[in-house]
């Protein structure tokens, strides 16, 4: 296993700071019950105060809740249910991007997606980003803190609301690096699937990283099948090296190796995100490198998604045609590499993740 670049906390060592009080929207039903017997309440409030939380309530709206009750939960713990700061909706296919406000002020961006096989949402697990990928508007301002898993799962809760719709599946791809914020993540795949709450199949989420070799090694390990979505985007660690400056730690035969391992331990197909960027990697002999280097590098199924850059205008990239996207497609399947073109949702919304929260903090 490769080593840990010492600016990572390890597994279990989170850095997120919590506050003293207990955080609700982080607990289980288990512990919510356990924790509203502590206050001296019976436990089927605990699993009133559960069902609430889980539909995106404020303490106002839980009105079968004493309200002697109410005002000693928020005297006594936290609740991280984020605000709608902002909305924007597409009116081609009601893709609905969110800003959303955090209890500190902090904000990070949601998007609800409608697919033919049910609701997405996909959630940010930081407020900014420290991996500093070239093309990512996230990144632009670094990283201010970590989630919660409470504020995570929060994003899902406040949209099934808003909209009134069941969500069925999470991409965890939105600002943030969802293994850089390890501990928040597993526990948010935690609560997001338990049966009693949303209750969001865990084969319905996808992980998204840029390459922390270590962390796929543990993620691995927790016994959890969602799927690995791992951002590639070269085939060439200089070109990498350029791009992700993660790659410089974990270079590609290291991240493929990593993948690898996955896939023997869970079984779980990965994904490979490969965004296309004008003149960088978007050749056709840049198709035929990632051909190769994959062939070589994964023994198993793997998906390669490819997708059109969403332009940041502080970053100078931008995205090659869609014909080029179709040849480098094409040219993948015909070397045997299942691969897609990701279809774009909210097309006349389509600021790139982490620009409102970028114009939000500089407004
Ligand atoms: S692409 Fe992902 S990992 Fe890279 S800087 Fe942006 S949010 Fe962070």
């Amino acid at each position: 296993m490769a080593q840990m670049d010492s600016t990572f906390a390890k597994c279990g060592e989170s850095e997120v700071s919590v506050t003293e009080k207990p955080d609700l929207l982080g607990m289980t039903l288990a512990e919510t019950k356990a924790f509203v017997k502590n206050l001296g309440e019976a436990a089927f409030r605990g699993q009133q105060l559960y069902g609430w939380m889980q539909k995106g309530a404020s303490f106002d709206e839980m009105t079968n809740l004493p309200l002697a009750f109410r005002k000693r939960l928020e005297a006594e713990s936290t609740y991280r249910l984020p605000r709608i700061l902002q909305k924007q909706v597409s009116k081609m296919d009601g893709t609905i991007k969110y800003l959303m406000g955090m209890i500190d002020g902090e904000c990070v961006e949601s998007v609800f997606m409608r697919y033919a096989h049910g609701n997405t949402v996909c959630v940010s697990c930081q407020a900014g980003c420290r991996m500093g990928c070239a093309f990512c508007a996230s990144t632009l301002r670094g990283r201010s803190r970590d989630l919660t898993a409470s504020e995570i799962l929060g994003q899902i809760a406040v949209i099934g609301r808003d909209t009134g719709e069941r969500v069925g599946g999470v991409v965890m791809m939105g600002i943030g690096e969802p293994l850089d914020n390890y501990d928040n993540t597993v526990r948010f795949l935690h609560l997001v699937s338990e049966k009693d709450g949303l209750n969001i199949g865990l084969r319905h989420i996808s992980v998204s990283t840029c390459g922390l070799v270590p962390r796929i090694h543990c993620l691995a390990e927790e016994g959890l099948p969602i799927t690995l979505s791992v951002s590639l985007h070269a085939s060439d660690d200089a070109v990498r090296d350029r791009l992700m400056p993660v790659n410089k730690t974990y270079p590609i035969d290291s991240l493929l190796e990593a993948c690898q391992y996955y896939f023997d331990k869970t079984g779980r197909r990965v994904s490979f995100e490969y965004t296309l960027i004008a003149g960088e990697n978007d050749s056709l002999a840049d198709a035929a490198a990632l051909a190769n280097r994959l062939r070589r590098g994964i023994h198993s199924p793997c998906h390669v998604n490819l997708i059109l850059l969403n332009s940041v205008k502080e970053t100078g990239f931008s995205a090659p045609g869609r014909e080029r996207a179709k040849e480098f497609c094409a040219y993948l399947e015909k070397r045997g590499i299942s691969a897609t073109i990701r279809r774009k949702l909210g097309s006349d919304i389509d600021a790139s993740c982490g620009q409102l929260r970028l114009n939000h903090i500089e407004s």
